[in-house]
């Protein structure tokens, strides 16, 4: 058995120090039976705990450390960069170099700006969507996740779901009443609802590739027809593209399945494991943020010169060859986790889009949040707990997706593949 012993000590004073003892409440493991564990490093596709506990990652930070743990080339980079000054509230050579990449290899984008988090660009694109529409209300899809701002806090997957909260005490119903959801993947109840409110929409959001109600792909045209259909409309399309940008495949999720939104939101990959999102897209709309434009956004650490850097040298490691080498992972552990389940006679829905991948233990398709709702919460519990035993980090909820970087080896693989038959093996009804 594991010793956490030290991870536990740490877990009882943080609580008395952070809410739930986390700075996010998925790292609160609430959903499995295993006590919240304490990193103390990582290289490559593994990490460390302060017990002194290995594990192969799955997580990666949630997606953003697509290079592995501490990647030389990154690590190298950040410390000139650290060495000359960490933020100059003034422009520098560092956000050129990321913006460039960018809008080199995200089809829809010809002009970025970089923020903070995830949330700051989804937050930000529905500022820049209403204030250049003029319109006010947003579609979104029940299961999607865009951050935390209030207008996006609504039906909003994993965490929330996890946690078992449908939408947040906080949220003023003034702000709520202006976001519409429907069911992803349900083109006629998109249609109903421009049929109803089109001229008040100023935007449809969506996770190209649904990754917060577990790993959900958009079925075939469900993304043609949100473009068409936005278009057709006078309103704008907003890929939310925090998880699914340089994740699913080198031109992004709307590279890879050839839909081209009106505004793209980053995160995660972009920053290379430090705080990065930014948003962009079509010139004509991103220039209407100030300073060129009326729509305000702003922010002190927005650019900062560590997390560009550590972006740009991330991004400039990937080539279409490092997605394919992912890919090549990703079907090796898909085939390892079916084999199992048909040894060990466990339900199992394997649903993924490119090098994204996540596992429901459910016998039916998971096409949205309902049916993702379906997959057994307790064998998910059991599974994981034999997982951590077995040196597996993987994410402490169903309902996400596990990542893989170039780093991960084919031993990683074949060791996780022992760990999946040995935890089916001991799943109980
Ligand atoms: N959008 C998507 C699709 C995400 O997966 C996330 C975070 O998981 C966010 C937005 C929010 O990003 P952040 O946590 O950086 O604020």
């Amino acid at each position: 058995m594991r010793n956490f012993e030290k991870s536990k000590e740490a877990y009882e004073k943080a609580v008395d120090l952070i809410p739930g003892g986390v700075n996010s409440p998925v790292r609160a493991f609430n959903s499995v039976d295993v006590p919240p564990i304490f990193m103390e490093s990582g290289k490559g596709s593994k990490i460390t705990d302060i017990d002194g506990n290995d594990y192969i990652d799955y997580v990666l930070s949630w997606g953003p450390l697509i290079l592995g743990h501490a990647d030389e080339r990154v690590v190298l980079a950040l410390k000139e960069t650290a060495e000359k000054g960490t933020s100059f509230g003034a422009s520098t050579i560092q956000e050129n170099k990321l913006a460039e990449l960018i809008i080199d290899r995200v089809p829809s984008i010809e002009m970025v700006r970089m923020v903070n988090s995830g949330t700051e660009a989804t937050m930000s694109a529905l500022r820049v969507a209403r204030g250049y529409t003029g319109r006010n209300k947003i579609l979104k899809f029940e299961g999607n996740y865009h951050g935390h701002g209030d207008s996006l806090l609504i039906k909003a997957g994993s965490g929330v779901a996890t946690l078992g909260l449908p939408d947040s005490p906080g949220v003023p119903e003034s702000i709520a009443e202006n976001t519409i959801t429907v069911p992803y993947n349900d083109i006629e109840s998109v249609r109903y609802v421009f049929s109803e409110y089109g001229d008040d929409i100023a935007a449809v959001i969506a996770e190209p590739v649904s990754g917060n109600m577990g790993v959900v792909p958009p079925t075939q045209n469900f993304l043609h027809d949100l473009r068409t259909i936005t278009e057709d409309n006078g309103a704008l399309l907003i890929f939310d593209e925090v998880m699914t940008g340089f994740r699913v495949g080198y031109n992004c999720a709307q590279g890879h399945f050839g839909v081209t939104p009106d505004i793209t939101c980053l995160g995660k990959v972009i920053g290379g494991g430090l705080p990065v999102g930014a948003y962009g897209g079509k010139r004509e709309i991103i220039e209407s943020v100030a300073p060129t434009g009326s729509i305000y956004q702003a922010g002190t650490l927005s650019g900062n010169p560590l997390a560009m850097t550590a972006g740009f040298e991330t991004l400039n490691a990937l080539s279409e060859a490092s997605y394919e080498a992912i890919n090549e992972k990703v079907d090796k552990l898909v085939e390892g986790y079916k084999q199992a389940s048909i040894d060990f006679d466990i339900p199992l829905q394997i649903n993924r889009a490119g090098s994204m991948v996540g596992f429901f233990f459910t016998h039916e398709p998971v096409i949205n949040f309902e049916t993702a709702q379906n997959a057994n919460v307790d064998y998910f519990s059991q599974y994981y707990g034999a997982m951590i035993e077995e040196g597996i980090f993987l994410p402490p909820s169903q309902f996400e997706g596990v990542f893989l970087s170039t780093a991960h080896t084919d031993e990683d693989i074949d060791q996780t593949i022992e760990a999946v038959r040995k935890a089916f093996s001991k799943i109980k009804n």
